[in-house]
């Protein structure tokens, strides 16, 4: 029976095992090969000693190349070499897959992120990629954990979807209308002829359908894929990504923010236990200091500031900012860093920010100027996730909405949640690609997902 290279302790020494995995590298003598096999489950390789007493020893010399599949069985022995507690010396080498080192593009020197993305099909192999996906697979199982342990139900919202749910992006139109000659109807195209027999779009948000689910079962979280169609070609954005959003009935802002607070120290908290060789590499390769910075994160409690006294900060900032800094204006990416790196040094959390530039059901605070809207800000990403205190009041929600002019007709349902026993409720979305640059330390959001699309890019 195979083992999985992270299953194999020093309590199996002694035991034969079988392990199946990728070269990773190989260095062979006349009579002697030393070969490191990687099969995904860790980031650290395992050795096997292979001797000229195997029976293929002089193909597995050939073709034990960097990238081949094999099947190794042996007896595992303490290993005399530093660097492991163990290796194995080979009684069987079996390859299963060859991989002509000539044209394999994963040779040993060192590739960029930027060349890896050309070839995502291939890039997992790699030591940076592969510790990602392993830090992404435990954040995700750190946000089940956290929400089902708070007793959270984990609720599935549509991707397709009729509204727009906030105005938070451009919107991917879904349609099997032929594109090349749709039904028309005084100049425009008939979409009630379409499929759902209106104008769909890929969802930007599951929020309004999760409002839904906690107005009736209180606690909620989503964890799904949204799309974005804007054309931001920033290390911080993608056109598909995977969002977070926990809903609470009977919750207010501060609420809110103890959830954002608890749910990211818990992730940080995970990874780090989950992953400890893979932190140990970003920590050492990509962004030095990482694990400091992560315990920081878990063991000190975030700064809160409102959005007026961050406008402040900003304008007594001893530097000068490309976008002026006045009351009113949206966070810009430089103002962002400028607070969580420089002044706060720690994460912050940003509230009441003004109503203008916030979205239509968030609830207003007493001095009719801003919201009860909390985002939170952390180094090396910026928005790290946004929520509020949702507007329960059906007269106040209807009215904003008209001063907005939106549709409210479209948000049918949405406004009977505020008509048939409403109650406070809040929320937050996290960008959970934006929580694995977070915690990786790595600098481009198109490492933090497995293929990623963004402007001109959805290839593999
Ligand atoms: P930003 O201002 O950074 O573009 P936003 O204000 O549009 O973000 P929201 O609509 O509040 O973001 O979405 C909630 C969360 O989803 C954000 O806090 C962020 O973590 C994440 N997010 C938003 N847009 C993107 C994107 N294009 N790619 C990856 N994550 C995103």
């Amino acid at each position: 029976m195979r083992i999985k290279i992270s299953q194999i302790t020093t309590s199996d020494i002694g035991k034969e095992l079988t392990v199946k995995g990728w070269i990773k590298t190989s260095r062979f003598s006349k009579n002697f090969g030393f070969v490191e096999i990687n099969d995904g489950s860790q980031f650290n390789n395992f050795q096997v000693i292979v001797s000229e007493d195997l029976k293929n020893f002089e193909d597995a010399s050939k073709l034990a190349t960097t990238g081949a599949s094999v099947s190794v069985s042996g007896k595992l022995v303490a290993s005399p070499g530093k660097g492991q507690a163990f290796e194995m010396q080979a009684k069987t080498f079996d390859i299963i897959g060859l991989c002509d080192p000539e044209t394999y593009p994963l040779q040993k020197k060192k590739h960029t992120l930027e060349f890896l993305r050309t070839i995502a099909h291939l890039r997992p192999r790699t030591n940076t990629i592969g510790a990602i996906a392993r830090v992404r697979n435990a954040l995700a199982w750190a946000t089940h954990e956290f929400f089902q342990k708070r007793g959270f139900i984990y609720v599935n919202t549509p991707i397709i979807t009729g509204s727009d749910c906030e105005g938070a992006g451009e919107m991917f139109r879904v349609s099997t209308l032929d594109a090349k000659n749709p039904p028309l109807i005084d100049g425009k195209v008939d979409f009630s002829q379409d499929y759902f027999g209106k104008e769909t779009f890929l969802t930007v948000s599951g929020q309004l359908n999760g409002e839904c689910y906690a107005l009736a079962l209180s606690d909620i979280y989503t964890f799904g894929p949204t799309f974005r169609g804007e054309n931001s070609n920033t290390s911080r954005h993608l056109s598909e990504f995977w969002m977070i959003e926990p809903e609470m009935a009977f919750a207010e802002l501060s609420d809110d923010m103890e959830c954002a607070q608890s749910y990211l120290k818990h992730c940080v908290k995970t990874a780090l236990e989950k992953c400890p060789q893979d932190m140990e590499f970003f920590d050492k390769f990509v962004e030095p200091g990482l694990i400091k910075r992560l315990q920081h994160v878990i063991e000190s409690p975030f700064e809160h500031l409102t959005y007026t006294h961050a406008i402040d900060i900003l304008k007594k900032a001893p530097k000068k900012f490309d976008y002026p800094v006045s009351w009113g204006i949206d966070l810009q990416s430089e103002h962002e860093k400028y607070i969580v790196e420089e002044h706060c040094k720690k994460p912050v959390i940003l509230t009441n920010y003004p109503k203008e530039i916030k979205a239509f059901y968030m609830k207003e605070d007493a001095d009719g100027k801003t919201v009860a809207a909390m985002d939170t800000l952390v180094a090396g990403v910026g928005e790290i996730l946004g929520g509020s205190q949702r507007e329960d009041n059906l007269d106040l929600l209807t009215k904003k909405m008209d001063h907005l002019g939106l549709n409210k007709e479209n948000y049918w349902w949405y406004l009977e949640l505020r008509k048939y026993g409403s109650v406070p409720h809040a929320g937050f979305g996290l960008g959970f690609e934006r929580l694995v640059v977070f915690t990786t330390g790595i600098d481009n959001i198109r490492d933090a997902i497995p293929f990623p699309r963004y402007p001109k890019h959805a290839d593999f």
